[in-house]
């Protein structure tokens, strides 16, 4: 019997996702550059369904049914090209390479273009929900082209999360667009925990509230709009006392987040794309400002508000206040994802199905929430939905939360709670819903300093005033 699917680099990543294949009855072969990890496979979770280890790349291909379908889940970067040079020799017209790592969609445009000279079909997919998801269900992103998929999307679907019943999977579009999807999915899963963490930082900076109480707040917001995993995970990281010490394991943590990278590539590629994703970009600047340890410990002194809690009315509705500031936050962020998405798809010709992306993210990956199913519904509604923000229950909730929203950045403001990403978001919002923007007067320095030229609001054409002259006549450009 041959293997319908094959899965090589078996570490964590790897390794799971070939356990659930063979947990769903399909024959999976097996393959790692090092063969213990592969013997290790076999004899621990040989008996949960069927596996061929092959030790060499012409067994590992031989063991496969036409056309071939070959997983690679190693290292991002070298190691995947290294791996593709492997075996793209050994295999034939039609089959499928598919690389389920992280990788960056331009290094995936540029394989998938390579590849397809050589007759094979590439497919950059997306996978998220580490290796919990990986073995129970993920959130699977692919890309490629859509024959691939006719024979890839089954499997997949098969072995992703499930929603209602439907697959968290779906073939987003061609070439890099599924590792595209899963970066600002990445993108967007910085912004949200920033938001998070912002919050507790709010509930016991202008509350005083212990970690175990402000848990509790969380697991209160967890069963209404707030309903995600992330708040969830949050609760209970919250709780958490630490064995050694007996203190909240919060406080125990070294105070400077890390990334591997992909928060940064989405901000990069906004840069590219000219989208404003400053959601993302804060999450990405405040994890970097929390790592710069010596500009942090020579700044430490510097002079701030006094940090008096609040009391009396405004302390009792302040948890409420910051949880709508929280909602608001994290539509504008969201919103700001999703049109890069747009973005993405319209510089690269890809064509996707924003609510698909949508329904795809509600299980099985880090960012699962409740809320998603909105998203996809407005997508689903409209297409074309310029920004989230426009849609009913959004432009409702950001309506209801208004006051809340600016009270709770006035009070961090006051108390020198640093909120950088509540504070981003309403400017953001503020800036889209603006009548007029400061930029007139920025286009009047440009044209002053460096004869840029602008355009007027009561005539077509573009404009240069002779800003040197007394009379600063203005002249056609
Ligand atoms: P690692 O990223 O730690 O990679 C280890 C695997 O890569 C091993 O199988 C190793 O083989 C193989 N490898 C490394 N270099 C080479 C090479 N030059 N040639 C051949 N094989 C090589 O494994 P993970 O399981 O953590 O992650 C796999 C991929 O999945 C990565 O791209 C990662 O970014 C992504 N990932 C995704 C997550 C998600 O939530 N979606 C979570 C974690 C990872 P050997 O055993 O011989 O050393």
């Amino acid at each position: 019997k041959k293997a319908s699917i094959g899965v090589t680099g078996l570490a964590v990543m790897g390794r799971n996702l070939a356990r659930n294949l063979a947990r769903h009855g399909h024959t999976v072969a097996l393959h790692n550059r090092s063969e213990q990890r592969t013997r290790d496979l076999v004899e621990q979770f040989g008996d949960e369904g069927d596996f061929i280890p092959a030790y060499s790349a012409q067994e590992f291909v031989d063991a496969l049914e036409r056309p071939r379908q070959i997983v690679i889940m190693v290292k991002a970067g070298a190691p995947t090209d290294a791996v593709i040079e492997e075996f793209a020799p050994l295999l034939e017209k039609g089959d499928v390479i598919v690389d389920a790592g992280n990788a960056h969609f331009a290094d995936t445009r540029r394989r998938e273009a390579a590849l397809r000279e050589q007759g094979l079909h590439f497919v950059g997919t997306g996978v998220s929900g580490g290796e919990e998801g990986a073995l129970h269900g993920p959130s699977i992103m692919p890309g490629g082209s859509p024959e691939s998929y006719e024979s890839l999307g089954p499997l997949f679907e098969d072995i992703s999360a499930k929603v209602d019943g439907a697959p968290c999977c779906t073939h987003i579009g061609p070439d890099g667009a599924g590792h595209f999807v899963k970066m600002v999915h990445n993108g967007i899963e910085y912004a949200d925990m920033q938001l998070i963490a912002e919050s507790f930082d709010l509930l016991r900076g202008a509350l005083g509230y212990e970690p175990a109480q402000i848990a509790d707040v969380f697991r209160t917001w967890n069963t209404g709009r707030l309903d995600s995993y992330l708040i969830e995970i949050t609760a209970e990281v919250l709780a958490h006392t630490d064995a050694a010490t007996g203190k909240p394991f919060v406080d125990i943590v070294t105070d400077q987040a890390e990334q591997k990278g992909t928060g940064r590539w989405t901000v990069q590629i906004g840069l590219d794309l000219g989208v404003p994703i400053s959601g993302i970009a804060e999450a990405v600047f405040a994890r970097s400002l929390s790592g710069s340890a010596n500009l942090r410990a020579a700044s430490r002194g510097l002079p701030g508000p006094s940090r008096t809690p609040l009391s009396g009315a405004a302390a009792e509705t302040f948890a409420d206040d910051v949880e709508r500031a929280l909602y608001a936050s994290k539509i504008v962020a969201y919103a700001q994802g999703f049109n890069q998405i747009q973005a993405g798809g319209a510089e690269y010709g890809w064509d996707i199905d924003l609510g698909a992306v949508a329904k795809i993210w509600r299980g099985g990956c880090i960012i699962r929430a409740k809320f998603l199913d909105d998203v996809s519904a407005a997508y689903a509604a409209e297409p074309g939905l310029p920004t989230l923000l426009t849609s009913g229950d959004f432009r409702k909730a950001v309506e209801d939360a208004q006051d809340s929203w600016r009270s709770v950045i006035a009070t961090a403001v006051r108390l020198g709670i640093p909120t950088p990403g509540f504070a981003t978001a309403l400017a953001y919002y503020d800036g889209l819903r603006a009548e007029r923007l400061p930029a007139a007067l920025v286009q009047g320095q440009r044209d002053f300093f460096g004869a840029h030229t602008y355009r007027r609001v009561d005539r077509e054409g573009s404009f240069h005033t002779a800003w040197a002259t007394s009379e600063r006549a203005e002249s056609p450009a």
